[in-house]
């Protein structure tokens, strides 16, 4: 069960954070609806048990039933963790499916500054782990993203000492769409150019900070931060606690002034990052401000089209139409992150079952991910508000036997929207229209759908009307 639990949390959380807080959390014993976990120091245990223990709580009442408690200790220094030590590379990411796109080469755990040093920086201010995919190469460039490339790039391009074109570089989109790989591309390529590169989400970033300050090696880390010449910080809607800020507001100035690059990627604009501080939204919002769009299909295409390409090197005998790849670009439209699932998916499908990769299997393997294109049901009584309204007629009037021209033209449309848009029956729509013949109904259809035919006007207003219900 505490498997299961911990899978939830990093599907929930994202590797980074799941890696930063939970990795190292261990199930000790559970028993009287209490549940023991034990964590490696006082800090995270303070950490999560200000920030994530409702939620914890939660899951383990989903998988454990009574629960009522959690308790938190520290274990002793000497007793191993019996989870991973090394923080969780990007090969946890998509924890099934990438065995079967990537050949398993295991990923530095960490990048840090260009060189090795003998001092203690290394220590201070290791980053967070770089996904070795996340590369110009590998990231493909639309209209979407076009800007938010370009501008990555001449970041990643500057030399030292060259001017910063633009400072900070703030990238802001929705989820999947593309923000972490731009980040990680420009460190992967400024670290081969020997810059000085320091990649940390906001969580890591407060970690860092924190452990920092209780191993008293807070001068020290402020110090290597400042003497960085690329700072990138991912997900900085998470960057939260008062000095934290206030520390990060010091450094953002320091190696702004300083004239080194300072790259942000957020999943809103600065001004919408409510919990920061006004200084630093303010310092964030000075530089170029850059937003990831959702990807066109054209960009959805090519981005499928490229994962094929790398599914196809791994495993040489698949083979993928480009039916298929034109279904999954037209079908699944939230993000990149969606893209690189279905790939998988289908691929994994096939691996697993033998079945090849066509449109139907992708239909069927693709099912939760695809958007949802159920028509939406029309309900009678929808129909009866909507058009008593537009002709402002009560609905009182459209049920009753009047017969005076204003009130019967809005009931025989209503009878007719009821006809076309709803699975309802004759019979049955008579009985919800003041119990009416069917063969009045019927009259009604016919009527409208003649009116139709010949009256612009009308046939303007029914459309009209049917798209307030199609909606
Ligand atoms: P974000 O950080 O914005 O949530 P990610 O950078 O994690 O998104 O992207 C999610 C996935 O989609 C990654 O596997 C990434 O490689 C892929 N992806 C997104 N946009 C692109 C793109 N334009 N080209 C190639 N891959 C992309
Ligand atoms: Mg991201």
């Amino acid at each position: 069960e505490w498997d299961r639990i911990k899978k939830r949390l990093r599907a929930e959380l994202g590797e980074d954070v799941f890696s930063s807080w939970f990795a190292r959390v261990d199930l000790e014993a559970h028993n009287d609806g209490i549940v023991h976990l034990s964590v490696p120091t006082r800090f995270l245990k303070n950490w999560i048990q200000s920030k994530y223990r409702d939620r914890l709580l939660g899951l383990c009442q989903d998988e454990f039933g009574m629960v009522q408690q959690i308790e938190f200790s520290v274990r002793s220094a000497i007793r191993p963790s019996n989870g991973a030590e090394a923080p969780q590379g990007a090969g946890e990411r998509s924890v099934d499916l990438r065995p079967i796109t990537v050949p398993p080469t295991r990923p530095s755990p960490t990048v840090v500054l260009s060189e090795p040093r003998s001092d203690s920086r290394e220590d201070v201010l290791a980053g967070s782990p770089l996904d070795p995919r996340y590369s110009f190469a590998t990231f493909v460039e639309g209209r979407s993203n076009s800007l938010a490339f370009a501008a990555a790039r001449r970041v990643a391009d500057t030399k030292p000492g060259e001017p910063v074109a633009f400072n900070p570089l703030y990238l802001h989109a929705a989820v999947g769409l593309g923000k972490t790989h731009l980040l990680q591309a420009i460190a992967h390529a400024a670290k081969a150019a020997g810059r000085k590169v320091l990649y940390l989400t906001a969580e890591h970033f407060m970690y860092r900070f924190v452990a920092a300050l209780k191993s008293q090696s807070a001068i020290q880390f402020k110090d290597a931060l400042r003497g960085i010449d690329l700072l990138l910080i991912d997900d900085m809607q998470f960057l939260q606690g008062k000095q934290i800020q206030q520390e990060f507001c010091h450094t953002l100035n320091s190696l702004i002034d300083g004239a080194r690059q300072v790259v942000v990627a957020a999943d809103r604009p600065p001004v919408e990052l409510e919990t920061l501080d006004e200084r630093v939204r303010s310092r964030l919002a000075g530089g170029l401000l850059v937003e990831v769009q959702q990807p066109d299909l054209d960009l959805r295409r090519r981005i499928v089209g490229a994962r094929v390409t790398a599914a196809v090197k791994t495993y040489p005998a698949l083979t993928v139409t480009p039916a298929v790849v034109d279904y999954v670009a037209e079908n699944v439209v939230s993000s990149g992150r969606d893209l690189d699932g279905a790939v998988n998916r289908l691929v994994a499908h096939n691996q697993l079952t033998g079945e090849p990769i066509s449109v139907e299997m992708a239909e069927v393997a693709l099912r939760d991910l695809l958007r949802v294109r159920e028509p939406k049901k029309v309900k009678i009584e929808d129909i009866q508000r909507i058009v008593s309204k537009h002709y402002n007629v009560s609905k009182a009037d459209l049920l009753s036997a009047r017969r005076t021209r204003t009130v019967v033209r809005p009931r025989q449309i209503a009878m007719y929207l009821a006809k076309t848009l709803t699975p309802r029956s004759l019979p049955e729509i008579g009985r919800r229209f003041g119990n009416r013949d069917h063969t009045t109904v019927l009259h009604a259809v016919r009527k409208i759908e003649e009116l139709v035919g010949a009256d612009r006007v009308l046939a303007d207003e029914v459309d009209l009307l049917k798209r307030m219900l199609d909606g």
